[in-house]
């Protein structure tokens, strides 16, 4: 029988009440499988949205990402085995969550991936699956990632430049990624998105370039705010832009709506849209919807937050639990500012974007 008590957790602010029943585990536990059709979290949004990191590894070394020796290897037992990382999926996606981005480190280097996107994409609940790449394997993968149910592609790109290309990512070709990005295309990927992150004196010079993608080809492209990840002195107040900028540089942009943590504005006349993701200069967390989920079996609540809880070992129950604590536990907002680094704790591979 349902008590009072489970029906006041239905409508009442989540934490609140968790902290006063938190003896009473069971009836709080309940209570939200019980009544809760959308998985909400303490503030009343709605988590739907699954980053799912599948490797810290990676073929480049993005300066603003990572650094340039690589990252000490995670242990194999450290890491999520392809059964935990589908069970996870089947935990959140039992929580009400309906779309997953698999993303890194580099997820075409992960050995499984094709399996894992498989199994993913089999989940009923799970309604969009997606992947963010660099690029650089695409060529080789982009059919198998389409018959394993891979519906849209997000690839990173910060400069039409090759050389400024090897220079940003340390030691990669842009003619690869470029060649993976027509690949996808030609193999009828729709809505691919470029995502590129705006780097003051870098490539603020190629945002008309840029934005004219989405009138050559169908692709949108999204600009992305600089974050201050850790201490390696690459971000500061000179090479942060905000993504104003691309509004300053071209007014003749028409706003065309926004989907929370996006705004989008598009050419006349053009195929893809333009969108700007601004986590510093307007801060879209009253509308996240997101969790993550790191190679290593940490859920993060937050990117900037380095509270994190392992589900490394557990079985369906078990993560379903420990997604739904991570979930009630997403604070109301990052701390992140120009002046102050992401308290993550994380370089961004090691967790995903
Ligand atoms: N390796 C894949 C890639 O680069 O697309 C997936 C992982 S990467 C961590 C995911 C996204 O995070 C990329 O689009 C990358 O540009 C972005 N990113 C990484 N570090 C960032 C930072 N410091 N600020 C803003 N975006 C960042
Ligand atoms: Fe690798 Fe992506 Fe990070 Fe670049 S942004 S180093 S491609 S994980």
């Amino acid at each position: 029988m349902v008590t009072d008590a489970a029906a006041i957790i239905a409508v009442e602010p989540i934490t609140t009440y968790l902290l006063d029943i938190s003896g009473l585990r069971t009836c709080y536990f309940l209570s939200v499988h019980l009544f809760f059709e959308d998985m909400k979290d303490a503030y009343n949004r709605e988590i739907n949205y699954l980053r799912l990191s599948v490797t810290d590894r990676c073929n480049l070394r993005c300066r603003y990402c990572m650094p340039e020796e690589g990252i000490s290897k995670l242990a194999h037992e450290d890491i999520l085995t392809e059964e935990e990382m589908v069970t996870a999926v089947r935990a959140c996606a039992q929580l009400g969550i309906d779309k997953v981005r698999i993303t890194g480190g580099e997820p075409l280097l992960k050995r499984n991936i094709i399996s894992i996107c498989n199994r993913i994409s089999e989940i009923s609940e799970i309604k969009t699956l997606v992947m963010t790449t660099n690029g650089i394997l695409l060529t080789e993968y982009v059919k198998e990632l389409k018959k394993a149910g891979v519906q849209r592609l997000n690839i990173s790109l910060d400069t039409l430049d090759s050389e400024k290309f090897g220079r940003i990512t340390r030691i990669g070709s842009l003619d690869k990624v470029w060649r993976g990005l027509m690949c996808a295309i030609n193999e009828g990927f729709e809505k691919i998105k470029i995502n590129c992150v705006l780097i003051n004196g870098f490539n603020d010079d190629e945002i008309p370039a840029l934005v004219s993608l989405t009138q050559k080809y169908p692709l949108d492209v999204r600009f992305i705010e600089l974050m201050g990840m850790n201490e390696d002195g690459f971000f500061n107040e000179n090479s942060f832009l905000p993504s104003s900028a691309v509004l300053e540089q071209l007014p003749e942009l028409q706003r065309v709506g926004d989907n929370g943590v996006c705004t989008l504005y598009s050419l006349p006349g053009s195929k893809g849209s333009v969108g700007l993701i601004s986590p510093l200069t307007a801060k879209f967390c009253s509308s996240c919807n997101r969790i993550r989920i790191t190679a290593d079996g940490k859920v993060k609540p937050c990117l900037h937050s380095n509270q994190e809880i392992s589900i490394k070992g557990l079985e369906l129950e078990g993560m379903k639990y420990a997604i739904e604590r991570a979930i009630l536990e997403k604070p109301a907002s990052h701390g992140l500012t120009l002046e102050k680094l992401s308290q993550s704790g994380r370089s961004m591979n090691r967790i995903g974007g």
